[in-house]
């Protein structure tokens, strides 16, 4: 249980509404800003302003996925007020405090650094991105039954990145009948997508690959699928990109040549943000019980 624990959600979406159930079934004292019109009521759960001398006893600060802008502001759908983060709410926390969210811009870290405040980043987690890369890939598949009109079924699909989202991504398309092709660098990922059925080819053949292809799922971030490999797609296929902002496609160039391509960000909290809250949920309890653990024993 987290009785005794002070946390405080600062925004987000309703992926955030797992992480407050959760936290007041664990019997935390949860603090939410920027929820004024969040209907829910849980117990043990109080709304606040974004006053420093909230975050004075806290034990953990629990921002969105995306953390903050590139200025500290946090995105809330709870709220109509904007809310900042700044250097004074990050120095008002006790030096034992942890801040959490999915990924952090340089903003956020600058912040945490400067406080000497602990920063979790819950999606660099090896089991939470493998979690998370069960709803990325139904999202993935989404958008690629909403773009087409074949089935996934007996098509030509590439996968580019042979990491936890393009493992789960290849093997849910294998599994409805896809011919998947799979575009790594390392041996040891082409010997292992071969050993899964899928036919694995090293990445930087990846223009000889594209001539005869109707999805391609990148989730390489960085720039993979330049021009020089559109210039080889045949105008009937798809790009969608998953790799984190601004993804490993040249749009420019896709759209030129008139290839649709997507880019298609946040997935999990799009098509299942009960599912990924629940992820998020569960791994933060985890943690903060591990941490209060460690605190308890040192004392
Ligand atoms: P990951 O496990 O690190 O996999 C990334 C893959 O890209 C690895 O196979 C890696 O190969 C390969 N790679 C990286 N740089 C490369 C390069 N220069 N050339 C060739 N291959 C390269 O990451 P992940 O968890 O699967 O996530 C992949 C991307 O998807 C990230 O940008 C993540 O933020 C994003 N993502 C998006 C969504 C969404 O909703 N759209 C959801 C989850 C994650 P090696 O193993 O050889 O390094």
């Amino acid at each position: 249980m987290l009785t005794g624990i002070q946390v405080a959600l600062v925004g987000g979406d309703a992926r955030q509404i797992e992480v407050i159930r959760k936290f007041s079934e664990m019997d935390a004292t949860v603090t939410l800003i920027g929820f004024d019109n969040l209907q829910s009521s849980f117990s043990g759960v109080t709304k606040e302003e974004m006053d420093p001398k909230v975050f004075m006893n806290l034990d953990a600060l629990v921002l969105p996925p995306v953390g903050t802008d590139d200025a500290g502001g946090v995105e809330t759908i709870f709220s109509s007020q904007s809310i900042r983060l700044t250097e004074e709410h990050i120095s008002s926390l006790p030096k034992h405090a942890k801040v959490y969210t999915g990924m952090a811009k340089p903003y956020l870290i600058q912040l945490c650094s400067n406080a000497q405040i602990e920063l979790v980043e819950l999606f660099d987690l090896d089991d939470v991105a493998i979690y998370n890369s069960i709803p990325t890939a139904e999202g993935a598949l989404m958008m690629a039954i909403q773009n087409t009109d074949i089935t996934i079924h007996g098509s030509e699909c590439m996968v580019l990145g042979m990491g936890r989202t393009g493992k789960t991504l290849a093997r849910v398309l294998k599994g409805l009948g896809a011919h998947v092709r799979v575009g790594v660098r390392r041996k040891e990922h082409f010997a292992r997508a071969w050993e899964m059925g899928f036919d694995p080819f090293y990445i930087d053949q990846l223009a000889l690959e594209v001539s005869n292809i109707d999805l391609i799922f990148n989730t390489i971030p960085t720039m993979i699928v330049t021009a020089q490999v559109i210039a080889q797609i045949p105008p009937r296929a798809i790009i969608i990109d998953l790799a984190s902002k601004p993804g490993g496609t040249d749009f420019r160039f896709a759209e030129k040549r008139g290839i649709k391509s997507i880019l298609a960000p946040g997935l999990p909290g799009i098509v299942a943000p009960k599912t990924a809250g629940r992820i998020i949920a569960n791994t933060l309890c985890q943690l903060i019980l591990e941490d209060t653990g460690k605190r308890r024993n040192a004392e």
